[in-house]
């Protein structure tokens, strides 16, 4: 090969860009770049940041060959993590630049930190001590350096206090960064006492951790428990031996309550990582990460992309939860690839959950995963007492959607002055609304869904597309007006009906779309724990690891609503949310109770939540599964084909589904409507591929969409490995 004069060597550099592999650019004379190193390389018309992968370049021709723009002073991406990168890709089949793109998500990160002016005191004593002075040298004498204006602030003083000191030479300047650095967690800060049982548990951790090489562990300890003490032990010790840590939790609203307690145990918060972090600190956290400096990250899904170079623990909190699961360019559930990064990192994985998933249960009765059980609650707290409500014998008056003995035990429970929690995962108001004269139902233009009443911002919503439209007064149909009527309720109408029968209770709506946003949520969160409010409202944002010391009641207001979808994973679901729910109650010792308001009391997943006996109900899912040859014990893959057309789409559908080749052990059904079959105006059809479980469902679709028809016009076709629902 013969290369322009000024340029070394080619090597192969991943960019974030729908790209099969790596490209290849030239690496200029005097430029130093390895593996990992973080570059800007032409593409196109532009310049993007990528990462210099592994192997020698592709061989280009000299003329076409285009040269890295610069190196940025950054920490590379380690190895392990363009493994994990190119593990991810294959098993989900996304282009690895995609998934590069989920590593690289804090563009200013890569140049260093900006330095900045910093003062240090000098052996030199001020001719004068005035108070504010003295108050200076006070904060001054902490031996860290300080900015003039943080210090001026620290100690409120004007800058001007400072300059004088500077000019007596009692200060000297020195380079400091810009960013504070981080505290670090300490291992033994607030350890505290653990019972026996935890405590056992906690060894093995321990014991893990100390091995320093991979295995999986899933802690099954019912709610209140102590499983959060005791994984707190595992990232103790991997913290003592000097690794880095990443605790993975589903809800963002969650993290708030988290990152007090691990400051109440280490010292220290972790750094926090999601979605809704502002780039700056999004910037900070991932070069930190980078450098080292942070030793604990608090965070979504995306944050198993963070650039850890000794991590040495991961822990996956409520790891049954759907919220894992990304379905948006690259489809990946984050508690199934914790355990990859692990294995490639050779280190531990912990998942905990007081529901684990089928999935996990069969990985630790098959000896892949060490199941840790944790069987009671700490501090003697007894789990709530479950009831069913039968709603055909136990009615609600008319207009209404809560049984007469679900009201009579929030009315004991008020006056014992202790809290109810009702819950319904529905938000708004009325989930469909009808014209009275016409029939007329209000349907979204974009999606196969109703419009859901939201009566608070007087709007018809899609939960869908996000369209929503004012409230309307007359059917756009037939032109009656006053006519159109609520079907159903939603978290907003239950409330309406609470405060009917309830008028001087304090009543909380909890519910993603408050206004306010996550910071409201998390004030809510906080006051629902201080007592401030007697009945809350909430949809699944309340299911989720709160603790709410003086909830005693809940109320399940429609414990069947997540069973009639078809989806052979309805009942696992809808068992793990609502025992997550009914959990929130009797968690400091009170006495308390579950109603689950019902039509079917005798479907298996009424009746494990009434008994408690959930090895009952998982043996009977495991059962099923495995008969019908459905994951774990078989392996699928959901082929979503869309379109801007209905003929456009279900016409691409049919081709591909003719090409695709016969293969043993493997089935391709379809295709059918998806389950939704239009969203945000696109309509969508669905192949299912069925497989054993030892078949290599991705080699199989990879080549048959290789020689398949290619999508054309506004057709696009989205692979997901492993889909939720099924
Ligand atoms: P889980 O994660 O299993 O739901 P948590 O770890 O949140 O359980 O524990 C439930 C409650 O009990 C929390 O308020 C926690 O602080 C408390 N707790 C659990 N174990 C201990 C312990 N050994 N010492 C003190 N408090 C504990
Ligand atoms: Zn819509």
């Amino acid at each position: 090969m013969s290369l322009e004069s000024n340029v070394e060597r080619v090597v192969p550099v991943m960019v974030p860009m729908p790209a099969e592999r790596p490209y290849s650019y030239g690496v200029p004379i005097g430029m130093h770049v390895e593996p990992g190193s973080i570059v800007r390389v032409p593409l196109g018309p532009r310049e993007v940041a990528g990462v210099v992968w592994d192997g020698p370049g592709e061989q280009v021709a000299a003329s076409k060959l285009r040269k890295i723009c610069h190196a940025f002073d950054c920490p590379p991406l380690p190895e392990e993590m363009r493994r994990f990168v190119d593990w991810v890709a294959n098993y989900t089949l996304s282009p690895p630049g995609m998934v590069a793109r989920m590593a690289l998500r804090a563009p200013a990160a890569f140049d260093p930190e900006p330095m900045t002016e910093g003062l240090v005191l000098t052996d030199l004593q001020p001719d004068r001590l005035t108070p504010a002075r003295k108050r200076v040298l006070e904060y001054a004498g902490d031996g860290q350096a300080w900015t003039r204006s943080g210090l001026a602030h620290a100690a409120g003083v004007s800058s001007s206090v400072i300059d004088g000191l500077i000019s007596q030479g009692v200060f000297e300047h020195v380079e400091i960064a810009a960013r504070p650095i981080v505290a670090m967690p300490d291992p033994t800060f607030g350890k505290g006492q653990l019972t026996p049982e935890q405590q056992s548990v906690a060894d093995r951790l321990r014991e893990k951790i100390a091995e320093s090489s991979f295995s999986a562990t899933l802690i099954d300890g019912v709610t209140g428990s102590g499983k959060t003490e005791v994984y707190f032990e595992a990232v103790a010790a991997a913290l003592e031996q000097g690794k880095q840590v990443l605790i993975l939790l589903p809800e963002i609203a969650l993290t708030q309550a988290f990152l007090d307690r691990f400051h109440d145990r280490f010292g220290a918060k972790p750094a926090e990582w999601h979605s809704d972090l502002a780039p700056r600190k999004r910037e900070k956290v991932w070069r930190q990460v980078a450098e080292g400096q942070v030793r604990v990250v608090a965070g979504a899904r995306s944050a198993l992309f963070l650039p850890f170079n000794e991590l040495g623990l991961i822990v996956v909190d409520e790891e049954h939860d759907p919220a894992y699961k990304q379905e948006d360019r690259v489809f990946y559930n984050a508690r199934d690839m914790s355990v990859v990064r692990a294995r490639i990192g050779n280190f531990p994985v912990v998942l905990a959950s007081a529901t684990p998933s089928l999935e996990s249960r069969v990985n630790a009765e098959q000896g892949r995963y060490e199941r840790l059980v944790l069987p009671v609650r700490f501090a003697q707290a007894a789990m709530p007492d479950i009831a069913a409500l039968d709603m055909r014998r136990s009615p609600p008056r008319p207009g209404g959607f809560i049984s007469p003995a679900l009201i009579e035990a929030i009315s004991q429970t008020l006056d014992r002055k202790e809290q109810s929690l009702l819950f319904l995962n529905r938000r708004g108001y009325a989930p469909l609304t009808l014209c009275r004269v016409c029939g007329h139902r209000f349907q979204c233009d974009n999606c196969s869904s109703w419009l859901v009443e939201h009566r608070f911002r007087k709007q018809l919503v899609c939960h869908h597309c996000g369209h929503h439209e004012p409230q309307p007064d007359a059917c756009p149909e037939c032109g009656t007006l006053d006519h159109l009527v609520p079907c159903g309720p939603g978290v907003e109408r239950i409330a309406e009906e609470i405060d009917q029968h309830f008028p001087d209770a304090r009543t909380i709506i909890l519910s993603s779309d408050l206004l306010g946003g996550v910071k409201r949520l998390r004030l809510e969160l906080e006051a629902i724990a201080n007592g401030e409010a007697d009945i809350v409202v909430g949809t699944q944002l309340v299911a989720k690891g709160h603790n709410f010391p003086g909830m005693t009641l809940v109320g399940i207001v429609d414990a069947d609503l997540g069973l009639t979808n078809g989806d052979p994973r309805a009942a696992e679901r809808t068992f793990q949310l609502l025992h997550q729910v009914t959990g929130r109650a009797g968690r400091t010792g009170l006495k308390s109770k579950g109603l689950i308001q019902t039509y079917q009391p005798e479907h298996p997943v009424m009746k494990a939540l009434v008994s408690g006996d959930a090895e009952a109900f998982y043996e009977r899912e495991v059962q099923e599964r495995r008969q019908s040859g459905l994951p774990p014990f078989g392996r699928l893959a959901s082929i979503i084909i869309s379109a801007s057309t209905k003929p456009e789409a279900e016409g691409y559908a049919r081709e591909l589904r003719r090409a695709a080749t016969h293969a043993s052990e493997i089935d391709v059904l379809g295709p059918a409507e998806a389950p939704m079959a239009l969203v945000a105006g696109r309509y969508r059809f669905r192949l299912l591929v069925s497989a054993s479980r030892r078949s290599d469902i991705q080699s199989y679709i990879r080549a048959w969409l290789a020689k398949g028809p290619k999508p054309r016009g506004s057709i696009r076709v989205q692979v997901d490995i492993d889909p939720q629902s099924f």
